[in-house]
């Protein structure tokens, strides 16, 4: 997933696009890809935020979101099937539930954070981002980083390698809605401003997120593309023209007769390596049944390790619940008080 990972051999088999046995279309086996399954879902992911500022209760999601009453219990329902929250009994007459994060839901934080970090960089603007976080263990605030596991130096593109995994390989593409575009910024920020439903919005549907993995890997060409993922030529077409429009990746032209053009990461796409390294990290550890696809080497160093999401100040990981906020906004006077920012409440 960078420079130095594609002078690696590519992954085997190769990506998807060919017909499987069963003439099923397979894609490669991705923790990246299933832990934005879980996040892309725009309102699942607005249920997860709400609870890392301590919401629990369904009035408290709804207050705070304005969802649908129905929509809010697909969700939690949602998140709570994949493990991510649990139903606890908090009143026996009536009777009434609330929702906490697992283990699984806190630790999909550091992805939080490591989106967090890329949408206050590039998505803010001239605007002070949202909000501050305050990391209470060293008490400042901090920017999170994301770090090799072994040195706790920070990662990037250009220091790491990679090599398959127990579980590299293709699988047959499971149908789910994974075409559609997520939804608009102005849904996503409705109940608050966030730098994370910013980056989301940037790699937040499927095709996006599968263009911006393969140019990590080298594949530059309109045609490679096509044929690796299985695209169809107008959805390709109007992927590659959003990312340049978001200055994701930039149109380079490499022949001129006829005129070609490549597509690479700009400085701006070359960023989002530390959030979907977050993502693999997490998808490794609960979706990938202790297989994961691919080996990380922190090349600096020369260890294999996990992507961790760390202080730039103290160098500590940070966790849930060691973190305080500051925002930089106004709440709306009608909104729900009993859901303040401040330590998530854990299960
Ligand atoms: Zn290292
Ligand atoms: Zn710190």
């Amino acid at each position: 997933m960078s420079d130095a990972i594609v002078s690696c051999r590519p992954l085997s088999p190769p990506a998807g696009g060919q017909p499987g046995a069963a003439g099923a279309m397979l894609e490669r086996n991705c923790s990246i890809a299933r832990t934005l399954n879980v996040l892309s879902d725009s309102w699942a992911f607005l249920v997860l935020r709400e609870c890392y500022f301590g919401a629990t209760r369904f009035q408290t999601f709804q207050s705070a979101l304005g969802l649908p009453r129905q929509t809010l219990t697909q969700r939690l329902r949602k998140l709570t099937s994949q493990g991510l929250l649990c139903r606890v009994l908090y009143s026996e007459r009536p009777r009434r539930f609330e929702y906490r994060l697992t283990e699984i839901g806190i630790d999909m934080y550091p992805v939080m954070l490591a989106l967090l970090a890329f949408g206050d960089k590039w998505l803010c603007g001239s605007q002070t981002p949202p909000i501050f976080l305050v990391h209470n263990l060293c008490g400042g605030v901090c920017h999170p980083v994301v770090a090799c596991s072994h040195c706790r130096t920070e990662v990037s593109a250009k220091t790491v390698s990679w090599r398959d995994g127990p579980g590299a390989g293709a699988s047959a593409i499971v149908k789910t809605r994974r075409t559609r575009r997520s939804s608009d910024p102005a849904i996503l920020e409705r109940g608050r401003p966030s730098s994370v439903a910013r980056a989301l919005k940037v790699i937040g549907d499927r095709w996006t997120f599968m263009v911006i993995r393969e140019a990590f890997f080298r594949v530059r060409r309109f045609d490679e593309l096509q044929a690796k993922l299985g695209i169809a030529p107008n959805i390709l077409t109007d992927r590659l023209g959003r990312l340049v429009a978001e200055g994701i990746l930039s149109r380079i032209k490499y022949q001129d007769l006829p005129e070609r053009f490549e597509y690479r990461l700009t400085e701006k796409g070359r960023d989002l390596h530390g959030p979907l390294i977050a993502m693999l990290s997490w998808g490794d550890r609960w979706l990938a049944g202790g297989k994961p696809p691919l080996v990380l080497t922190h090349t600096a160093c020369g260890h294999d390790f996990d992507p961790t999401v760390i202080c730039h100040r103290c160098r500590e990981p940070l966790r849930a619940a060691d973190m305080s906020y500051k925002l930089n906004y106004v709440l709306p006077p009608d909104r729900d008080r009993t859901a303040k920012p401040g330590r998530p409440i854990v299960a």
